[in-house]
């Protein structure tokens, strides 16, 4: 069945200021008139769940109604946060009462320094992991958002391990390579100024190899944004583009842009925008990769890809089937 499922921005405030945001923050977010006016849009194309996202969706102060028209409307709500304002009991229990079950929850490094420096907010990492102890607590859904970066990507297999460990519950982690391009399409990400945050293909290798592999064997489910399936040897079927070019899935966004109207996307074919190089021509799995960005091959070329001689039927199956 396809996902019917679609992201709404309610706010560009932010209390973070990560280092590769790539919806860049400012100040101006939208009235719940508005809201209301774009769940039913969403409503009407029928649109079954919605991910309210931001900016930081609980710096919003219609967030609390925003959840319950979302459930008048019989779509499921979501949020996507950084989890902070989650250190708040009190406030996770208001949200839990309006109607949200599901959070996924930004974390970048079990490491405080290193979380705290990508986050560029001092204090941030231990309300993070209170907010995610409080989400479990009151046995909401917990997934975790993971940018993959510079700063992480060395022990990317042990932190994921250290989520494992700590937090057995967690079922579902989904990883974004760094985005240095303009995802609303006006304001570029900020890992294009902070470019020494961006980790090269070569070196995420094998810790990706050994994250995947460990979640794997610990029975979760996890999804890769942005990697090149060269880069995905033997888990090809978790690569987020590869799912939506063989289920031919597209998602819906709306973003909320700088002194400009709102934006209203419909992301259908993930593979425009991206780059291919020349070796991509003779590799088997070519029509079911995206490839990689194309601001990545203006920073750093198109060397580190290199040509995969499997068939693709196998992956194809495996998310045909589910798996
Ligand atoms: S060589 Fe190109 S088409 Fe093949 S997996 Fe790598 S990026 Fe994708």
């Amino acid at each position: 069945m396809k996902r019917n499922s679609a992201y709404m921005q309610i706010t560009r405030k932010c209390n973070n200021n990560c280092v590769f945001c790539s919806n860049p923050s400012f100040d101006q977010e939208i009235n719940l008139e508005d809201i209301k006016k774009r769940l039913e849009y969403y409503n009407e194309k029928g649109i079954t769940e919605i991910v309210f996202s931001g900016g930081e969706p609980t710096e919003s102060p219609y967030l609390l109604e925003a959840l319950t028209l979302a459930k008048r409307l019989n779509i499921k709500p979501k949020i996507i946060t950084n989890g902070v304002n989650l250190g708040d009991l009190e406030y996770v229990k208001s949200l839990r009462n309006n109607g949200l079950n599901h959070v996924h929850i930004s974390l970048h490094s079990h490491i405080e320094k290193d979380s705290d420096r990508l986050t560029t907010k001092k204090g941030h990492y231990k309300k993070t992991i209170k907010g995610i102890m409080n989400c479990i607590d009151l046995e909401m859904v917990v997934n975790i958002n993971t940018t993959i970066n510079s700063v992480n990507i060395p022990y990317l297999s042990d932190f994921i391990g250290f989520i494992i460990k700590e937090y057995p519950q967690i079922k579902h982690f989904v990883f974004n390579n760094l985005d240095p391009g303009d995802a609303d399409k006006n304001l570029r990400s900020k890992a294009w100024e902070n470019k020494w945050v961006i980790a090269k293909l070569i070196d995420m290798d094998l810790e990706l190899f050994k994250t995947m592999r460990l979640l794997q064997s610990h029975d979760k489910t996890f999804r890769i944004e942005r990697v090149p399936l060269c880069y995905m040897n033997g888990f090809e079927h978790f690569a987020t583009e590869t799912r939506r070019l063989i289920k031919d899935e597209s998602y819906k966004c709306i973003f909320i842009e700088k002194e400009k109207d709102d934006l209203y996307v419909e992301f259908k074919n993930i593979s425009l925008g991206r780059h291919k190089g020349t070796v991509c021509n003779s590799c088997f799995l070519k029509d079911i990769c995206a490839g990689m960005s194309k601001e990545y091959f203006q920073l750093f070329g198109d060397n580190e890809i290199f040509a995969v001689f499997k068939s693709p039927d196998l992956i194809i199956n495996r998310i045909k089937n589910g798996n």
